[in-house]
């Protein structure tokens, strides 16, 4: 049938490629589309048993996208654009996941992919420039070029809690929710986590749950999502404009035109400052748009007193909606805003007035171990049925450093990134590791952009690339050192000084998430269009700062 992956292979032979695909979410579906258009044979190797990565594990209640989804899909194929309908403005897990399985069949991609194939160890022969990439069932394959299009945020993290081998009731994991979902009704569970996932998620835990229990380290900031149904009539007009919308993503700073957190964010020198209003300002402001009246200023991002005003002006707002005193207070962030990504919500801080939600604030005492029937705090100890994860990932070099991955002389990428930090030539290429090629790895616009925008264009300009290379008899390509350091400091240098460097910040945007990771803030934050020009213009000069041979 159409939804089979390709077959195993049995003849070594037969495991020679011209290109190694390692992942089958957004970014690998489109790398294996645009190089298979280019002539080459190529190879998906993917550990899970289906496509759609993120968008395939991550199925938790409330599971949904910050972006228009006429924005978040492919740009690359106007027949892709018209023949898929979308129903909602910030389409939902289930939208997402079934929009992928459709462009794997339309462009008949699963018969180049191998599903439930980990891959766990590549190395760079130099004698040959050949990669070698070994699974973990023992098969091994063969290419002079690697995509690791493994995601930026799909490496789980463990939570390291001691004691949770001995829960006597349900784990689950946000990010590899049951597929069948889980009945928790008549159940008391603990949502462990409140970022993105876990804001998500709680709203609609409570209202199954017998009682919900928020466990929560650090305070969000979150805004009401505008998640909605499209009008009849809505989405064909806007496919009517589909070349319009794409050009202006292109143009807009973030690489997000339309409906997102992000755009909003972005454009906040549109409004009066803070600092100068008077308090009767900054009250008529919250009390018209709740927490949103606290944050869009346009002396939030820039000015730090400003950003202090803003926060406390935030508590307000939450304790607007939230009725308990010491729940909103403790559901008031203690870090700046801007920092992070925002996140939008649905009926978060609501949430908080039910009578079977307790939120129990880590930062009055801290969880100190899971006990067979529930997790004791600093606080106590609370009894529940389903603990359920929503702690994150080893971001940006997480899926990269969990494979055995060895470049010239033998060097391990994650040696490199422990000792150096998540450097990167162009969120592309790493200098030792000739011919193998990152999806929007460090140093390239990621979470502050629309991440298709760019995954696309990386993929657009990795083809070409290869087709320059084979064009030319050339062997391979390497990003030289002295480049990457360039370009390293260069993205830091966009955010010196600014809120995304704060103490208090830690965030997987600067690896303060993962324990022992060296802090270091490698999101490229000038802006997709910039970035593509940078880009554009190594292709221009002959691929500077990378050494073809
Ligand atoms: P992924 O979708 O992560 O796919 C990587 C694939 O590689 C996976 O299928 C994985 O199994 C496979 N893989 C990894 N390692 C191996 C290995 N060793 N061997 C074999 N296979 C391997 N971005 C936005 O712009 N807007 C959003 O609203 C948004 N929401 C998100 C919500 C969640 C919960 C998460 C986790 C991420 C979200 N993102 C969002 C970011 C999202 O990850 C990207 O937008 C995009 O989906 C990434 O696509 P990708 O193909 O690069 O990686």
């Amino acid at each position: 049938g159409t939804r089979a992956g390709a077959a195993r292979l049995t003849d070594a032979a037969d495991r020679h490629y011209d290109a190694i695909v390692v992942g089958a979410g957004f970014a690998g579906l489109y790398a294996l589309h645009r190089l298979r258009a280019d002539g080459l044979r190529v190879r998906v190797l993917e550990a899970a048993d289906s496509v759609g990565g993120t968008w395939l594990f991550n199925r938790y209640p409330g599971a949904r996208c910050d972006i228009e989804s006429i924005e978040y899909s492919y740009s690359f194929s106007p027949e892709l654009q018209q023949e898929w309908n979308w129903s909602e403005v910030l389409p939902g897990q289930p939208e997402i996941e079934a929009y992928l399985n459709f462009v794997a069949d339309r462009l008949d991609l699963r018969r180049d992919i191998q599903f439930d194939t980990r891959v766990v160890e590549m190395s760079f022969d130099e004698a040959d420039s050949t990669w070698t990439v070994r699974t973990e069932a023992g098969e091994s394959f063969t290419a002079p070029f690697v995509v690791a299009a493994t995601g930026i945020l799909s490496a789980p993290l463990d939570p390291g809690i001691p004691g949770l081998d001995t829960f006597g009731g349900t784990v689950l994991f946000s990010s590899q929710y049951p597929r069948e979902g889980f009945d928790l009704a008549g159940r008391r569970v603990a949502v462990i986590g409140t970022g993105s996932t876990g804001v998500q998620i709680i709203p609609v835990v409570a209202e199954q749950a017998e009682h919900l229990y928020v466990l929560q380290r650090s305070a969000a900031y979150t805004l009401p999502s505008p998640a909605r149904p499209y009008e009849p009539g809505e989405l064909d007009e806007l496919k009517a404009n589909y070349d319009d919308i794409r050009a202006a993503q292109l143009v807009a700073h973030v690489g997000a035109a339309r409906t997102s957190a992000f755009s909003v964010f972005m454009n906040m020198g549109g409004f009066p400052p803070l600092k100068t209003a008077t308090r009767e300002e900054q009250l008529r402001a919250i009390e018209e748009n709740g927490v949103r009246g606290a944050l869009y200023w346009s002396d939030v991002l820039s000015d730090p007193e400003a950003g202090e005003l803003a926060t406390a002006l935030y508590g307000e707002a939450v304790a607007l909606i939230v009725r308990d005193p010491r729940t909103a207070a403790g559901l008031t962030p203690t870090y700046p805003f801007g920092c992070k990504r925002p996140i939008i919500d649905v009926g978060y801080y609501e949430t908080f007035n039910r009578d079977n939600v307790t939120l129990v604030d880590l930062r009055q005492g801290a969880i100190e171990e899971i006990t067979p029937t529930g997790i004791r705090t600093g606080q106590g100890h609370h009894e529940v049925d389903v603990i359920l994860f929503a702690t994150g990932f080893d971001a940006l070099t997480g899926a990269l450093t969990r494979i055995d991955v060895r470049g010239r002389g033998g060097v391990v990428l994650g040696d490199v990134w422990r000792d150096e930090g998540p450097v990167a030539y162009l969120g592309l290429g790493v200098a030792g590791f000739p011919n193998l090629f990152l999806i929007q790895g460090p140093g390239s616009p990621s979470a502050a952009s629309n991440y298709l925008a760019t995954m696309e264009y990386q993929i657009r300009w990795i083809a070409d690339c290869v087709a320059h290379l084979r064009g030319g008899g050339h062997q391979t390509i390497e990003t030289l050192p002295e480049a990457q350091s360039e370009w390293i400091d260069g993205v830091q240098a966009l955010v010196a000084g600014s809120v995304l460097l704060h103490p208090k910040c830690d965030s997987w945007y600067n690896g303060a998430n993962v324990p022992g990771k060296k802090r270091m803030y490698t999101t490229y934050v000038a802006g997709v269009p910039e970035f593509h020009k940078q880009c554009d213009q190594v292709v221009a000069a002959g691929y500077s700062g990378f050494k073809i041979s």
